[in-house]
C-alpha cells in the first residue's frame, strides 16, 4: 500500500528548489506545485518521485532531475498563450510543466508540441499526460526532433532536453522573431546549457548558462547513434 503523501512531498521539494534559487518565479512555482511528478515515473519508482534526481524511464533514457527542469523552465521564460516546442518528450513531465505555464486554465490557447524519437516512450508520455489531464494542451509527436517540427513553426520558445553537438540549424529556423531556445550543447559526456535568443530582426545571440549532463540527441542534426 502507498502511504506517501505526494502533495506534502511535492511542496517540500518546491521549497527546497526555491531555497537553492532554482525556482525563481511564481509561474514556475505554481506549475511545480500542480504537476504530479509521481505520475510521470515508472510505477516502481513512485516513492522516489520527489527526490531531486534523474530517474530511469526505460530504453536507456531518464526523466531529468527536478532542479534541472526548474533551471531550464526559468531560462526559457515561457508566457501564457505561447506556442512551445520541446525536443525529447521522455516521460512527458517537462511538457506538462510547460503546459501549466502557457495554458493554466485551458482557455489561454497556449500549446506545447513535444517530439520523441522512441515510439514506446512517446506512448508512455501520452498515457501519463492523459491520466493527468494535460493531453489537450500537449501534442506528442514521434520523430527526429533534431530537425524540429516544421509543420507548426514558428515557435515562441524551444526547449531541447537531450545533448546536441551543436545548435541544430532547423531549430534556429523554427524560432519566432523574437523567440528563445534553451539547449544543452557540447560533447556526449558534458555540455553547457545555452540560451539562444532571436531578436525582432532575426539576429541570433547565444549566452552560456551552466554545465550539465544530458543523454544524447540522436538524429540528423544531432549525434549519429
Ligand atoms: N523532457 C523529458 C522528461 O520530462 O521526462 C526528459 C528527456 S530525456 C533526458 C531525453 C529524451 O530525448 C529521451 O527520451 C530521448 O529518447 C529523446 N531524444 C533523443 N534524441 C531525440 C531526437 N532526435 N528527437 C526526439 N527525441 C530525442
Amino acid at each position: 500500500m502507498e502511504s506517501i503523501n505526494f502533495e506534502v512531498e511535492r511542496k517540500r521539494l518546491v521549497d527546497q528548489l526555491k531555497l537553492y534559487g532554482y525556482i525563481r518565479t511564481r509561474e514556475v512555482e505554481r506549475a511545480f506545485l500542480k504537476v504530479p511528478r509521481e505520475e510521470f515515473v515508472p510505477p516502481d519508482l513512485r516513492k522516489k518521485a520527489y527526490l531531486d534526481t534523474p530517474l530511469p524511464i526505460g530504453h536507456g533514457q531518464t526523466i531529468s532531475a527536478p532542479h534541472m527542469v526548474a533551471i531550464m523552465t526559468e531560462l526559457l521564460g515561457a508566457r501564457i498563450g505561447e506556442k512551445v516546442l520541446e525536443v525529447g518528450t521522455g516521460s512527458g513531465y517537462q511538457a506538462a510543466i510547460l503546459a501549466e505555464i502557457v495554458n493554466p486554465d485551458r482557455k489561454a490557447g497556449g500549446i506545447v508540441y513535444t517530439i520523441e524519437r522512441i515510439p514506446q516512450l512517446a506512448e508512455f508520455a501520452k498515457k501519463n499526460l492523459e491520466r493527468t489531464s494535460y493531453i489537450n494542451r500537449v501534442v506528442v509527436i514521434v520523430g527526429d526532433g533534431s530537425k524540429g517540427y516544421p509543420k507548426e513553426a514558428p515557435y515562441d520558445k524551444i526547449i531541447v532536453t537531450a545533448a546536441a553537438p551543436r545548435v541544430p540549424r532547423s531549430l534556429l529556423e523554427q524560432m519566432r522573431s523574437p523567440g528563445r531556445m534553451v539547449i544543452p550543447v557540447g560533447t556526449r559526456y558534458e555540455q553547457t546549457l545555452l540560451v539562444v535568443e532571436k531578436d525582432l530582426e532575426g539576429k541570433i545571440r547565444i549566452t552560456e548558462s551552466i554545465p550539465c549532463v544530458f543523454v544524447p540527441l540522436i538524429g540528423e542534426e544531432g549525434w549519429k547513434d
